[in-house]
């Protein structure tokens, strides 16, 4: 009999996750299968109760369900109750377990793209941004500074990130209004908003305003695409910035995922060919993808 794995999340459309976990299962001739799941937030609890009820592996949760996944679970990891968000839930004896993976993911990106530390600023408080706040402290950022739109969101953030972490020692971490230009130069921004996802456009006259501020550093755009660079690290490209996609995060949150849902250590390089060539909405699959 096939174990079941999800992902939960609204949209799902834009997802490379079932190529990276199905190729990954078929490297290891493993009878697993991950199906991706549009589920709006009214149903979430619905489809949580769904999965666990028929017996599945896990479930992956994406935008916009990682903080309700947070309350949903009985039981929870470190790394989830850290960050105050859930990207991976195991069913198992104990019930339902929320682990954070994209935390080790943004924590590699970071590392890769990023060799000097210093100051950063997030765009966006959800899901993701919890994970890449606690990510920066974890490497070394000094001061980290988080813009988002709603700005109560954000506050929640920063006090939820304080209080499960006082011993994240002298960086400083701190709040700007959105739109706002940073004190400082950043050495790294980070967008870790829904801007730029599917290819969509980021609204009139905002990439100008955020490219200058990190012109001195580097810019890691949560967002991914499967066909060429997003908006974000198109832009950066123009203006030599460094720049890189979500891909690296998606993978690496990815292995620690796949590791949970089969205890066996994922096929990371079986993975990392499967985002390289699976068409997806839109790919025309000419050669490797923008990571
Ligand atoms: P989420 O919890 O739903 O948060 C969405 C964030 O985007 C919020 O901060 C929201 O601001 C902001 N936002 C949405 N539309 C906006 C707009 N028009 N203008 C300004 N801000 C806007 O989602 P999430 O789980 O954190 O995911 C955020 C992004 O990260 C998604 O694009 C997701 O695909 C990506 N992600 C990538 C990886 C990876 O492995 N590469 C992992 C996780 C997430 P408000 O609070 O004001 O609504």
């Amino acid at each position: 009999m096939e174990r079941l794995v999800g992902l939960l999340g609204d949209p799902v459309a834009h997802t490379l996750s079932p190529a990276m976990h199905n190729a990954a299962f078929a490297a290891l001739g493993i009878r697993f299968r991950y199906i991706a799941f549009r589920v709006e937030g009214a149903r979430f609890e619905r489809a949580m109760e769904g999965l666990e009820a028929l017996g599945s592996a896990g479930t992956n949760i994406t935008i916009p369900h990682k903080e309700r996944a947070f309350r949903w679970v009985r039981n929870l990891d470190p790394s989830a109750a850290r960050t105050g968000a859930v990207n991976t839930v195991v069913f198992d004896e104990n019930g339902s377990t929320g682990y954070n993976t994209d935390l080790a993911g943004a924590r590699a990106a970071i590392g890769k793209l990023a060799p000097r530390t210093g100051t950063a600023l997030v765009l966006g408080a959800g899901g993701a941004a919890r994970a890449v706040v606690c990510a920066l402290l974890d490497e070394g950022f000094e001061r980290v500074m988080l813009s988002n739109r709603s700005s109560e969101r954000a506050a929640r953030l920063l006090e939820d990130v304080a209080s499960a972490d006082p011993g994240f020692g002298s960086a400083s971490l701190e709040a700007i209004p959105w739109g706002e230009e940073p004190p400082v130069p950043l050495d790294l921004l980070v967008n870790a908003t829904s801007l730029g996802l599917g290819g969509s456009p980021w609204p009139d006259g905002t990439l100008d305003r955020v490219l200058p501020l990190a012109r001195e550093g580097a810019i890691l755009d949560l967002v991914y695409s499967g066909d060429g660079d997003t908006p974000l690290c198109a832009a950066a490209k123009s203006l030599g910035i460094p720049s890189a996609s979500g891909l690296e995060m998606l993978l690496q949150q990815g292995a620690a995922a796949f590791t949970l849902f089969t205890g066996m250590p994922a096929p990371v390089g079986a993975m990392r060919a499967a985002l390289d060539t699976t068409p997806g909405p839109g790919r025309t699959v000419a050669g490797p993808a923008a990571w």
